[in-house]
């Protein structure tokens, strides 16, 4: 079975040219090649062996506040779905 893309990036690309894993709050994700490619020129350091803490954590911020966004954005969704649908009735 043909792994998906679950670029922390871009969560719902779901190619299976996976070309990398990453190391992203400890799971290891795979990653195709066109989202490897927004990551390696998103200037992006991942954390490795010997990089200090605060390199790390400002590595993980791009992405953190963008995973914060889209779950902020599917949150509005849900509540703009609800609200229609109770008014439809
Ligand atoms: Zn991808």
């Amino acid at each position: 079975m043909a792994e998906k893309c679950r670029s922390p990036l871009n969560p719902k690309c779901g190619r299976t040219d996976v070309v990398a894993y990453i190391m992203f709050r400890g799971a290891k994700l795979p990653v195709c090649s066109k989202c490897w490619a927004e990551i390696a020129e998103s200037d992006i350091e991942w954390g490795e062996e010997g990089s200090s803490k605060r390199e790390r954590r400002r590595a993980h911020e791009p992405i953190m506040a963008k995973i914060r966004k889209e779950a902020l954005e599917e949150l509005a969704t849900r509540a703009l779905r609800k609200l229609k649908s109770s008014r439809d009735l």
